[in-house]
């Protein structure tokens, strides 16, 4: 039986209209709007104004924090202003809007760092830092807090996230098919880094050529690649340390705190090229795909991009656009305009057709468990769904709402339509407020 963790759900897979395009590289726009924030944490703070020269690779914003990250820039040019644009979050969020010149002059300071295993294990955290690497699954998280645990929490195990368990997506799939040794590179740096005994890099069975393609490239290695078992949420982290390692990390806890690190493989790669050829997150593989794309792509993306870019260069839609999302269907974030630039984790952006748009009209919870039975991390979400419209948060965060991964399953189970998700992140948002 394939390996895998309790709950969980089988969408549509929906991977085909894109898991057979090789990465393109999409062209770059003559403006991009890089966002300032762009990872989990304080928004960089701008180094560059108006009127400056600006070259490739060049940093013009710094971390403002230990938690932030630092933002490069992803074409060399003219800064034309710094002004709020479009944010995948919602509303606006200022950016750095550069003019391209055509030239993509590298900035001076993309250097190699030579020989990685001469380097010494701290460094990898520092060069991270400086390469503005955060986690490109989606969650953004600054790749250099991580590979910096506490000193009481040794890190045994590296596990890298191959999964990509979300509907539509292929751009992780396509990486381990087109760079396997570069991902398998960035592997060793970051088990090296941690000092780490045990490497495994999980993927999910429907995607059978990656599993050999990444067991191939690792053959003179130790790292283990296991095929686990294609099911929603399988790629969060607590699912993926659950069903490589048996391991659980306690309610409010961290992978550390099970001796455990997770990276998805461009992340891993990322750090393989800051490392290797000095090169700084300005650019990711995205996935152009949905119901209304003429031709579903996966595209190397200069961060900075509209997204309108991404639906022209994959043909434009067959027919009218109900509905954009950032990421997955699952998780992602639907989008109210295209204006939106592509980040660090713009993994995917799916078009859909008016009717996706649409909700289903909530009735009565038939008291079928279905969301219990299936939830990832053993919530009662109709419960807490239930005790959030009452109000009674204190009872909502008894039953565990802090623990919710937001993966959605829930709600995509209810017969009755209900909303689970949503009331749950209400019960998290005033729970935070009331400081719990
Ligand atoms: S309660 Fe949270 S973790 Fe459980 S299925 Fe619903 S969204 Fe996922
Ligand atoms: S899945 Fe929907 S109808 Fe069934 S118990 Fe949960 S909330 Fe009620």
């Amino acid at each position: 039986m394939a390996i895998t963790f309790k709950g969980g759900i089988h969408p549509p897979e929906e991977k085909h209209f894109s898991e057979k395009k090789a990465i393109e590289v999409l062209p770059v726009p003559d403006e991009v709007f890089i966002l300032l924030s762009q990872h989990a944490g304080a928004p960089a703070k701008p180094l560059v104004k108006k009127g400056d020269s600006v070259k490739m690779g060049q940093k013009i914003g710094e971390a403002a924090g230990f938690i932030s990250a630092n933002v490069h820039s992803s074409v060399s040019g003219t800064v034309k202003k710094i002004d709020d644009v479009p944010h995948f979050l919602g509303g606006f969020s200022p950016a750095v809007i550069i003019e391209n010149d055509g030239k993509d002059t590298p900035a001076e300071e993309l250097v190699p760092h030579g020989d990685w295993k001469s380097l010494p294990r701290d460094e990898f955290a520092k060069i991270a830092a400086e390469a503005g690497i955060v986690g490109m699954g989606g969650a953004m998280f600054p790749m250099n807090v991580k590979l910096s645990p506490p000193n009481d929490k040794p890190i045994d195990t590296v596990i890298i996230n191959g999964a990509e368990c979300e509907p539509y997506l292929t751009a992780d799939h396509r990486l381990m098919l087109e760079f396997p040794e570069k991902i398998i590179e960035g592997t060793q740096m970051i088990a090296f880094a941690l000092g780490a005994k045990r490497v495994i890099i999980g993927i999910e069975n429907n995607k059978p050529d990656a599993v050999k393609k990444m067991s191939e490239a690792a053959k003179e290695t130790d790292i283990e690649v296991v095929a686990i078992k294609t099911k929603y949420p399988q790629g969060a982290e607590k699912q993926l340390i659950n069903a490589l390692t048996g391991r659980e990390i306690p309610s409010g806890g961290l992978p550390f705190d099970v001796g455990c690190y997770v990276q998805n493989v461009g992340t891993a790669m990322a750090l393989r090229d800051a490392v290797i050829d000095g090169k700084p997150l300005i650019e990711r593989v995205t996935t152009v795909s949905g119901t209304v794309v003429r031709e579903p792509k996966n595209f190397l993306v200069r961060v900075g991009t509209p997204i309108k870019d991404l639906l022209d260069a994959a043909g434009g839609a067959k027919s009218e656009i109900g509905k954009v999302i950032s990421g997955g269907p699952m998780m992602g974030l639907a989008q109210w305009t295209m204006e939106t630039p592509v980040t660090k984790g713009t993994s995917g952006v799916l078009f859909f057709p008016p009717e996706s748009a649409k909700l289903g009209e909530e009735t009565n919870c038939i008291l079928c468990a279905n969301c219990i039975d299936i939830c990832p991390m053993r919530l009662m979400p109709t419960t807490i769904a239930h005790n959030a419209k009452a109000g009674k948060f204190d009872v909502a965060q008894s039953l565990g709402a802090m623990d919710c991964i937001e993966c959605g399953s829930c709600s995509f189970v209810c017969p009755a339509n209900i909303k689970l998700l949503q009331y749950i992140r209400w019960a998290k948002a005033e729970i935070r407020k009331m400081g719990k």
